[in-house]
């Protein structure tokens, strides 16, 4: 087997590497295996992938270590700047490629595709900008001594990837970590092995040095979990599932220690007040639980509208809804292309079943679209109570629960009610009733007036149960840097 094979897609036929990149170079993995990335719209095959086991991401942490005390800690900050910003740049110019693989792979429809790739170049060209502005303080203790600070690499790290935003979440790991001169063994979903390894081939063509960027394709029981419980590797950055992510913290727990950020999953309210302006906050719900199929760590999932507007909501929201363009990701007016797997499938369609069995009111949609690939309908159920499942549990699918609330003390009692604390919306026209729910939402992301706006420069992490750590914006360095103070007596 080759390691690479040319790959036609409806918009662009390119050349897919499929071999594990480790140290540089493309290699097959030490057991010789290899998996097949399947086709969402079509549940067909796409191409097999070398798979990683714990071998191999030995062989890459080994390389990882190397590079971090040898040839990148030897690279100037400013130099480590100018190879970010040069991978940006090869992103945008590899735009065409990186989205249709990424709809190829994951479904996303292409126009959402290349948003997320000039997302992920953004984002890398901001990492690139904050290398050379890494610095301590000094600090005044009294006139015998001098005290600074200095903001340190962690060292080798760990990243585990989903596949809802495969590129996406690829360059918000990896720029704040090579910014901070860390080095990178980063395990793709194995689901979504194929931007990553193509992306991998723009970090050779960018300049960075062999060994400072490792990119592997692997199951999470095997690959990942070597990763997670590796003795060597000084930090692990996790985006999953809770459950995985207690997993992981578990495993980090047991080996060495190391540290750890997790950005896990959601079940965010999405509070309207009878002051909203309605045409606009249907088109924010709408964007906030239709937006990538529903597979959002943010998913706006759980609607509390107020009693006022409750039933010209409704009515509204699903003429709003029946305006998304469900189908094939490469034509051009698809919004929703189909679930990335069958088991996503199953399990948005068990959650569906659920509702409907609960008693639960179906006011749009509830059933598979077409006859071919993991496409579910948008579907919106009315008449939920808050302790039913698909009220509780996060669905990860084009599935919304409404409710009706009165006064904004229930509204946020309600929104607040979960174990969950990642994101949370507000619509009003009132100032006041924005900024007092705003500050009482338990959410590390509040969005008023609007859903899903992310950006490089504005951190984004979980309260609760949704994750440990910030990434995006300056606080992300934080994570990938730890802080030495020396005392230096005059
Ligand atoms: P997952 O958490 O199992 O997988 C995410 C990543 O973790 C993948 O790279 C996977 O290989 C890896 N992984 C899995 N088990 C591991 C382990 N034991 N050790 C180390 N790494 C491991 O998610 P999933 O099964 O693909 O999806 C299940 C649910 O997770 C979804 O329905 C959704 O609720 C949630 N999810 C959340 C996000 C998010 O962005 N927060 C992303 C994907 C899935």
């Amino acid at each position: 087997m080759s390691l690479t094979t040319k790959i036609e897609t409806p918009s662009v036929t390119y050349e897919q590497p499929i071999g594990l990149y480790i140290d540089g170079q493309w290699v097959k993995g030490k057991e010789g295996k290899t998996f097949e990335t399947i086709n969402p719209t079509n549940e067909k095959p796409i191409v097999a992938v070398h798979e990683a086991g714990p071998d191999d991401v030995d062989i890459a942490v080994s390389a990882a270590r190397k590079a971090l005390n040898g040839v990148w800690a030897d690279t100037l900050p400013s130099a480590r700047g100018r190879m970010l910003t040069k991978l940006a740049d090869l992103f945008d110019e590899h735009i065409d490629t990186l989205a249709a693989i990424e709809s190829l792979d994951n479904g996303k429809a292409l126009s959402m595709a290349k948003a997320d790739v000039a997302a992920s170049s953004a984002c890398l060209r901001y990492y690139g900008g904050w290398a050379d502005k890494i610095h301590g303080k000094v600090i005044d203790t009294d006139p015998e001594t001098l005290n600074y600070t200095r903001h340190e690499p962690i060292g080798v790290c760990g990243q585990i990837i989903p596949w809802n935003f495969p590129l996406a979440m690829w360059s918000w790991k990896i720029g704040p970590a090579l910014a901070t001169g860390n080095t990178v063994v980063l395990k793709t979903a194995e689901q979504t092995p194929l931007s990553g390894l193509y992306a991998a081939t723009l970090c050779e063509k960018a300049g960075i040095p062999a060994g400072v960027v490792n990119i592997l394709s692997g199951f999470g029981k095997t690959a990942g979990a070597a990763i997670a419980s590796h003795m060597d590797v000084d930090k692990v950055a996790f985006t999953g599932s809770t459950a995985v992510g207690r997993t992981i913290l578990q495993a980090a727990a047991k080996s060495n220690l190391k540290k750890v950020t997790l950005e896990l999953g959601g079940k965010s309210p999405n509070i309207v007040f009878n002051d909203a302006n309605i045409e606009d906050a249907i088109s924010w719900v709408n964007f906030g639980i239709f937006f990538n199929h529903g597979q959002c760590c943010c998913a706006g999932s759980r609607i509390y509208v107020q009693e006022g507007i409750y039933d010209e909501f409704i009515e509204k929201f699903k003429a709003r809804t029946a305006k998304n363009v469900v189908g094939d990701p490469f034509a051009k007016d698809t919004f929703q292309g189909p679930q990335v797997s069958q088991l996503q499938y199953d399990r948005i369609m068990a959650y569906i079943k659920a509702g409907k069995d609960a008693g639960a009111k179906v006011e749009t949609g509830g059933e598979r679209h077409g006859d071919k690939g993991y496409f579910i309908q948008p579907t919106i159920f009315s008449g939920v109570s808050d302790d039913m499942k698909i009220m509780q549990e996060e669905i990860f699918g084009p599935v919304c629960s409404i409710s009706k609330f009165k006064t904004e003390d229930e509204a946020i009692k309600a929104g607040n009610e979960t174990t969950y604390g990642l994101a949370a919306a507000v619509h009003t026209t009132d100032l006041n009733t924005a900024i007092r729910v705003s500050n009482k939402l338990k959410a590390g992301t509040v969005w008023v007036n609007n859903y899903n706006l992310i950006s490089y420069q504005v951190p984004f992490g979980g309260f609760k149960e949704s994750g440990i750590g910030r990434e995006l914006g300056k606080y992300a360095l934080a994570n990938y840097t730890q802080v030495k103070s020396v005392r230096m007596r005059l």
